[in-house]
């Protein structure tokens, strides 16, 4: 046999079959047995001992107890009914135990006089702990002998789990195909980088984290698993770096020509900052070095990123070549258009808009001035990456908040020019470090650390809705000295009526108290038509209206810098840097600004830590951070559901040592055998090619 066994399907494992390997393809993208090898439990429960009732603190999210089940009783009526009985530990104390159904099975389970092992995660009410469906099982030789260790629990599906698929289920197919396949495993890391940091050999770091010996080897096997993950990101990413920098040619923008410099001397309307200066000169010299740019502009809302995007695509311009802008969405793409276009009004250079709504005529017409060289700049959605979009001559292309476009995305639009055009990632969602590793390792990094002139630090206020009047005065005041204000209300996917309701109500009750004619209010939401939602807009733009009453929707494009006072309603349903966001839309004036966030009183620990980070700080950093504490990784802009980031047991959040050890390594072995060509690094590069060559063909990019 050879080391294909690792690939065979997985529905020939003993005990699995076609139907259960449907289901374990269909819901847990498990194919073959590698799949299987490297599909991780998501936390392990600690039964290696029993606790006492007294033991049981609050912060405990599992317990392990041993004792007798009594008083079992049934309450309450039909939809309300629940059963409860008495666990007694050897020292009298006592727990209660709770089901809200499976009565009749559970009934003439529990024994007199027979002891159990009881685990679940302790509730407390008053000064007692109950537990609600703890699982239950009579203690005997094999069950306390089972227990003794750390349990791994693996994430299943309702659908698994009616297939005998629960944790223990899938822990039992790995009970069988662990020793099959154990001596198919290939060691990923050279012995000597095993040694330096005193990894575990891959086969027992796996044998470990899916029946752990002991709490320490589980440590360690987790350690070098997590290494292996972070490692390999960091050396393709470095990898492909030094490939750029060594191989791949860049265009060169030797002149400063007249689309620049005519821009600059008479359609720019103010200084540029310094910190504008200093990143203009960094893609300045990137574009002369005759290497491809890949550079990440990091930079506060309301920095002023989008000057250096179109001085970079003039530079691009003056220089033969053409140029593109990406968005996220169509709203933003389309202010894009509308206020570049604006900005160079009177130069000559051609900018068209090409998003998903885009008419097939149209995009005929486009994509021959595109060909043709005809068009200058292109701005657009993703719409921009589809391969029957041909440039002439690409020559700079600026992606914006794009937080999901990560190096194999990049690389699409390398490859839209023999030559590859320059790159320029431009993001105001500070992202943590971290995360910038490992979408972003392989770009240099530019920073507008400095907002224009004139602006002053929005203030931050927290208020309890139970004081609304007090608000209402605050906006009446701000109106009456010519501000405008928004007020936005969360609007979430899964109840989107009610969040809808919420608004509405929002709405009426701001009309009837900001009566007409001194104020009028805007209404905009995602439900409206485009044309209603931009007629709204406009109105508000236009200072027809002095109140936007609005959802999320306002959150990326508009610019109004009249608008001072931002007042988001619920505000502990949203998410930090969903909030930094929204208030990056006032203080965009010379005039003082404020965001006022609006909670009801009871508030989670997370929320309110969310509120207080808002109120404390106006540094994007520093919010990023705790974001990505508080809410873990997994979600942080989208990456987890993107599959950019498949992390399946490295935590950005809590590993950034293990990180920075693996960028430092891959760095190191990088510098002195690019090409991973000497002996010792045979396996690092026979690993490399089988993670992401399916992924990026880089070779052809040069
Ligand atoms: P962001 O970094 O959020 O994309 P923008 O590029 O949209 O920021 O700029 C925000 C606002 O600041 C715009 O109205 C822009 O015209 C203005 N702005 C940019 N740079 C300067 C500057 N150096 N001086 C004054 N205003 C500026
Ligand atoms: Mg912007």
């Amino acid at each position: 046999m050879s080391a294909d066994i690792l690939k065979t399907p997985i529905e020939f494992l003993k005990g699995v079959g076609p139907q259960r390997a449907e289901l374990l393809n269909k819901e847990i993208q498990v194919f073959c047995f590698e799949d299987l090898l490297y599909f991780y439990p998501f936390r392990y429960i600690d039964r290696s001992r029993f606790f006492l009732a007294s033991e049981i603190t609050e912060d405990m999210s599992y317990v392990q107890m041993r004792g007798f089940i009594s008083d079992i009783q049934l309450h309450g009526q039909k939809r309300t009914t629940r059963m409860t009985a008495w666990l007694t530990d050897k020292h009298g104390g006592r727990v209660e135990l709770i089901w809200f159904n499976g009565f009749k099975w559970l009934k003439g389970k529990f024994l007199p006089g027979q002891e159990y092992i009881v685990f679940g995660k302790p509730t407390r009410y008053g000064n007692k702990y109950n537990i609600s469906h703890p699982e239950v099982e009579p203690v005997s030789p094999a069950a306390i002998n089972q227990q003794s260790v750390m349990q791994p629990v693996y994430p299943s599906t309702e659908k698994l789990k009616s297939r005998g698929l629960d944790s223990k289920g899938i822990s039992k197919l790995l009970k069988t195909l662990l020793p099959q396949v154990m001596d198919f495993i290939n060691e990923t890391l050279p012995q000597k980088l095993r040694d330096d940091l005193r990894l575990l050999p891959l086969r027992r770091a796996i044998h470990n984290i899916h029946f752990p010996e002991d709490t320490k080897t589980l440590a360690r096997a987790r350690a070098r698993l997590k290494f292996d993950e972070l490692f390999f990101i960091q050396l393709n990413l470095i990898k492909l770096k030094h490939v750029r920098t060594s191989e791949a040619r860049g265009h060169v923008f030797r002149t400063v020509g007249d689309y620049f410099n005519n821009f600059y001397h008479n359609n720019l309307s103010f200084e540029l900052t310094q910190a504008q200066r200093k990143v203009m000169k960094e893609i300045r010299q990137d574009s002369l070095s005759g290497k491809q740019m890949n550079r990440l502009l990091q930079g506060d809302v309301g920095s002023g990123k989008t000057i250096v995007a179109v001085m970079s695509m003039l530079l691009a311009l003056d220089n033969g070549c053409q140029a593109c802008l990406m968005a996220p969405t169509e709203v933003l793409a389309n202010q894009h258009f509308e206020s570049i276009g604006s900005m160079l009004e009177g130069l000559g250079v051609e900018v068209r808009l090409l998003t998903g709504s885009t008419k097939k005529s149209e995009r005929k017409v486009l994509a021959e001035e595109l060909a043709d060289g005809r068009l200058h700049i292109l701005i657009g959605t993703h719409a921009l990456i589809e391969d029957t979009v041909v440039f002439r001559n690409l020559g700079m292309v600026v992606i914006d908040e794009q937080h999901r476009f990560g190096v194999a995305q990049r690389a699409r639009l390398w490859k839209k020019n023999t030559t590859p055009p320059h790159v320029l990632v431009m993001t105001a969602t500070p992202i943590p470090r971290t995360l910038a590793m490992t979408l972003y390792g392989d770009l240099d990094i530019s920073v507008i650390d400095e907002l224009p002139p004139g602006r002053k630090p929005i203030k931050t206020i927290h208020q309890y809705d139970t004081h609304r009047l007090k608000v209402f005065g605050f906006m009446r005041e701000q109106i009456k000295q010519g501000r405008q204000v928004y007020v936005v209300y969360p609007l979430i996917k899964e109840s989107e009526t009610l969040d809808l309701k919420d608004l509405q109500d929002g709405y009426e009750s701001i009309v009837r108290d900001f009566p007409l004619p001194e104020y009028a209010v805007s209404i905009v939401h995602g439900k409206m038509k485009a044309a209603d939602k931009d007629y709204e807009m406009q109105r508000f733009v236009k200072g027809e209206t002095q109140i936007m009453v609005a959802t999320t929707v306002i959150e990326v494009g508009i610019n109004v810098p009249n608008a001072s006072v931002m007042v988001i309603e619920s505000a502990e349903r949203f998410g930090l840097s969903q909030l930094h966001q929204l208030r990056g839309r006032v203080g965009r004036g010379a005039d003082q600004s404020w965001c006022i966030l609006m909670s009801s009183i009871k508030l989670s620990s997370d929320a309110r830590k969310r509120l207080e980070t808002m109120v404390s700080t106006n540094n994007g950093f520093v919010i990023a951070e705790t974001d990505m504490k508080l809410r873990g990784p997994g979600d942080i802009h989208g990456t987890q559901q993107s599959g950019i980031l498949d992390l399946k047991i490295a935590d950005l959040s809590k590993d950034e040592k293990i990180l920075k050890y693996a960028r430092q390594k891959a760095m190191e072995i990088l510098e002195k055998d690019p090409g991973l060509q000497h002996a010792e690094n045979y396996l690092l590069g026979k690993t490399l090619r089988k993670l992401f060559q399916a992924k990026v063909v880089w070779s052809k990019i040069s």
